[in-house]
């Protein structure tokens, strides 16, 4: 009897629940559909004395995988695009990175949104109230010229599902109503639904995305050329939170928000991704690097140490040393990156020069299709000058673990169902397709600007758009 009532009450708290959670997703996405309308198509700029008889839409699709672009594209989905190629993310495998880097220009101020300044000795960039209903990325450290925004804030991760079609409707009508020759889009979406719904949620969003583009396509009565890429890819697997402090704290040092003693350390919890930043006195690196190689599911970290950059992880300890546009490893005990079988090679066929440097254009080579790709530029990339504030030490994960707030730790909150961040591919490896051109099975970040800029130069020569496009 008493069961049977703590049952019913059990089941009345759910119904509530359940009823409250459907009317909070049913007010978030009427006030979603309603910003994305007041946002409204911006003018092109040369549409009012130049009609147009092309429209190249740029599209970058935030967190979406190679493989399941990929995949899609072989059961018969994006008809009318050549076949997709990976982008290589940058290290971290994040968003503000890889997104400056392959289309909106500028430096971030950090990898995501907090990060510390050593000049104010304080942690910043996060503002709850501002953020979590955004649908405006309002950076002052890099600004993207978007024509379209389809991501509602943080409180998308929360029910990513309720603002899809809303986005997608959106889009479609604004791409029609807008009147200028590029329109530059960004649908943050398919992000959230990667962290928290996983896969199978993804790959029925990413139908979606295709179908809405058909119908534009056949809608506008004008040509379209799309270019359509990835900042990063997803893991899409669960991953398990590691406690990066609580080993650190056990070994002497100090989680703080301000750096004040020797010891201290600050370590901005961001969202629940395969990577961290830690901003403590170069001096207590090293031993910071070796503590976190011996905690589980941490891959590696790195460090600056005099004129190299240093990779100590469970699988050992290395340099990186770099000469203009040439790169040298040298491995201390063991193989941190997994890089000595592809560095013989290298070597023997005439590749190295007699102090041990090789050109990054024959790493990347040599390394695209590696578990790391391009790992030597991307991490001295990372630790110097890819943000405003780099972290003194960055921490890559492996595959099923990740790191951020503590509320992760609980079994009930989402984020479980993928991630990204680390230098692996299977955290990096984003798409990048076009309907009007083959592009290579592997690019780098730069691939897009350049590809961008090409089109520009055509534009400024008052010939098409896309003039190697027939
Ligand atoms: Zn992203």
């Amino acid at each position: 009897m008493k069961k049977t009532r703590y049952l019913w009450r059990a089941l009345s708290v759910l119904g509530v629940l359940g009823l409250c959670f459907f009317m909070a997703a049913g007010v978030a996405g009427h006030w979603f559909e309603k910003r994305l309308s007041q946002n409204g198509p911006v003018d092109g700029g040369i549409a009012a004395t130049q009609p147009r008889n092309r429209l190249c839409l740029i599209f970058a699709l935030d967190g979406v995988p190679y493989d399941l672009i990929k995949e899609l594209y072989m059961e018969g989905y994006f008809k009318g695009f050549f076949p997709p190629g990976r982008l290589v993310s940058t290290f971290p495998s994040l968003t503000r990175p890889a997104f400056s880097k392959m289309l909106v220009g500028g430096k971030p101020f950090g990898y995501e949104r907090l990060y510390y300044n050593f000049a104010d000795n304080k942690v910043e960039g996060f503002q709850l109230s501002q953020k979590l209903f955004s649908t405006h990325k309002k950076h002052a450290d890099y600004q993207p010229e978007l024509h379209f925004f389809g991501f509602p804030g943080y409180i998308a991760y929360i029910f990513p599902d309720t603002f899809a079609q809303t986005a997608l409707d959106a889009f479609h009508e604004q791409l029609l109503a807008f009147k200028g020759d590029q329109f530059i889009a960004y649908m943050g979406l398919s992000d959230p639904i990667a962290h928290v719904e996983g896969r199978a949620a993804l790959k029925e969003f990413l139908k979606k995305v295709s179908a809405m583009l058909e119908t534009t396509r056949n809608d506008l009565g004008i040509l379209m050329d799309v270019v359509l890429f990835s900042d990063h890819a997803n893991n899409l697997m669960e991953n398990r939170r590691v406690d990066l402090s609580a080993e650190l704290e056990r070994n002497g040092f100090h989680d703080v928000d301000q750096l004040e003693q020797l010891r201290d350390f600050v370590l901005p919890r961001n969202g629940f991704v395969s990577f961290a930043s830690i901003y403590t006195r170069p001096e207590n690196a090293p031993a910071m690097a070796e503590i976190l190689s011996s905690i589980e599911g941490v891959d590696f970290s790195t460090y600056k140490y005099q004129k190299v950059i240093r990779v100590h992880g469970h699988n050992g300890l290395a340099e990186i040393a770099r000469q203009e546009n040439r790169y040298r490893y040298t491995p201390i005990k063991g193989d941190p990156l997994k890089l000595g079988n592809i560095m013989m090679y290298l070597k023997q066929a005439g590749k190295m020069d007699n102090q041990g440097y090789i050109h990054d254009y024959m790493w990347w080579d040599a390394t695209k299709d590696h578990l790391y790709p391009d790992p030597l530029r991307r991490i001295w990339e990372g630790q110097s000058d890819l943000v405003q504030h780099p972290g003194t030490l960055l921490v890559s994960f492996q595959d099923g673990y990740a790191f951020g707030p503590a509320i992760f730790n609980q079994p009930l909150v989402g984020n479980r169902a993928g991630t990204h961040g680390a230098l692996l591919a299977t955290h990096s490896n984003g798409v990048f397709m076009t309907d009007f051109m083959k592009v290579d099975d592997f690019n780098q970040p730069s691939a897009v600007v350049e590809l961008l800029a090409e089109a520009q130069e055509a534009k400024k020569r008052g010939t098409k758009l896309f003039p190697f496009m027939q």
